[in-house]
C-alpha cells in the first residue's frame, strides 16, 4: 500500500499517519474488527496490496482515536492490564485482538471510542457490542472472568455551551456506555460463522481470482453505509423537492394530493463508505464504479 501526502502534511504527521496503513493481511490470521467486517476489503488488500493508494490524511481519525490508547497505556495502574494482545487458534485461523483495558477488581473490559456525539445517540452500535463480546470470549479463554463491558466514549464534538438549551446533552465530553454481555456460547457460534465466511472467501478468491468472485462477497448495503433510496415530490422543472420520502407509496399518495403540476423522482441512495472512507475503494471493482 502506498501512502501519499497530497496535502503536504508536515513530515512528523505524515510519517505517523502513514504508520497506520497496517500490513498486508495474512491468510492464517485475522483481527477481531476485520472478522466482524465483510470479507471483500480484506481480500482486496490480500490480492491487490501493491496497487492500493491511500492519502495520509485519510488516517487522521485513527490518530485521534489513538489518543485514548496512549492515556490508558501510560497510566495502567496495578489493578488493570492495558493494550494486551489476546489470541485464539480456531480452525487453522489465528484470531487476534488488542484489548484497551481490563480491570481485575471489577472484572470489567473497557474500550475507548473517540467519536462524535451523534455516534452514541442510539446507544452502543451492534458492531461495537460484537467486538467487545468477542474480547470477553478471548479473555475468558485466558482465565479472566468478565462481568462488565463498558465503552468509554470521548465525544470529539462536545461543546460547553450546547447543553444550555438541551438538558439531555452530556455534561462533559466523556461518557460511559454499558454493553450487554452475550452468552459465551452465542459468541463462540458467531466467531465460527465469521471465520468460515472469511475462509471461504480466501479459498475461492485466492484459487480462482478476485475478478471471478468479488460479487459473491460484495459488502451489503449496510456495510457500504448506503444512505437508502428516497423519493422526491417536486414541481415540474424544479430541482428542489417540495417533500422527500423514504417510502415510495407515501410519496405517491402525497403526489396525488398535489395534482398534475408535480412529479415524482427517485433518488438512489449513496454508498458513503465506498465513496469516501473504505481504503480499498480505488481498487475494489464495486468501489471504482462508485468513486468514478
Ligand atoms: S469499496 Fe465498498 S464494496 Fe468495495 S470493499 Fe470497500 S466498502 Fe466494500
Amino acid at each position: 500500500m502506498k501512502v501519499t501526502n497530497n496535502y503536504n502534511l508536515p513530515q512528523p504527521f505524515y510519517k505517523t499517519l502513514a504508520s497506520f496503513a497496517g500490513w498486508k493481511p495474512k491468510q492464517s490470521s485475522i483481527g477481531v474488527t476485520t472478522l466482524i467486517s465483510p470479507p471483500l476489503p480484506r481480500m482486496v488488500k490480500m490480492t491487490k496490496w501493491d496497487e492500493i493508494e491511500v492519502d495520509a490524511s485519510d488516517f487522521i481519525p485513527i490518530l485521534l482515536g489513538n489518543v485514548a490508547h496512549f492515556v490508558s497505556e501510560s497510566n495502567t495502574g496495578e489493578e488493570a492490564i492495558s493494550e494486551e494482545w489476546l489470541n485464539l487458534e480456531l480452525d487453522g485461523m489465528k484470531l487476534v485482538a488488542r484489548l484497551d483495558r481490563y480491570e481485575f477488581k471489577r472484572k470489567a473490559i473497557i474500550d475507548y471510542k473517540v467519536s462524535k456525539i451523534a455516534a452514541f445517540y442510539d446507544g452502543v452500535k451492534e458492531e461495537w457490542g460484537l467486538q467487545l463480546n468477542i474480547y470477553a470470549h478471548l479473555l475468558r479463554k485466558k482465565g479472566y472472568p468478565v462481568e462488565k463491558i463498558e465503552i468509554h466514549g470521548i465525544l470529539k464534538d462536545w461543546s460547553p455551551g450546547a447543553g444550555r438549551s438541551n438538558p439531555s446533552y452530556p455534561k462533559i465530553g466523556y461518557q460511559i456506555f454499558p454493553v450487554i454481555i452475550m452468552e459465551d456460547e452465542k459468541v463462540a457460534e458467531y466467531i465460527n460463522q465469521r471465520i468460515s465466511l472469511h475462509k471461504r472467501a480466501e479459498q475461492l478468491i485466492l484459487s480462482e481470482g478476485i475478478e471471478r468472485h468479488w460479487k459473491e462477497f460484495l459488502c451489503t448495503p449496510k456495510e457500504r453505509w448506503n444512505s437508502g433510496d428516497t423519493w422526491a415530490v417536486k414541481k415540474k422543472n424544479n430541482k428542489r423537492a417540495t417533500a422527500l420520502f423514504q417510502d415510495e407509496l407515501a410519496a405517491k399518495r402525497y403526489l396525488e394530493k398535489l395534482g398534475t403540476n408535480y412529479v415524482l423522482e427517485k433518488r438512489t441512495g449513496i454508498d458513503m463508505n465506498c465513496l469516501y472512507y473504505c481504503n480499498v475503494r480505488r481498487v475494489c471493482e464495486y468501489g471504482k464504479s462508485v468513486c468514478r
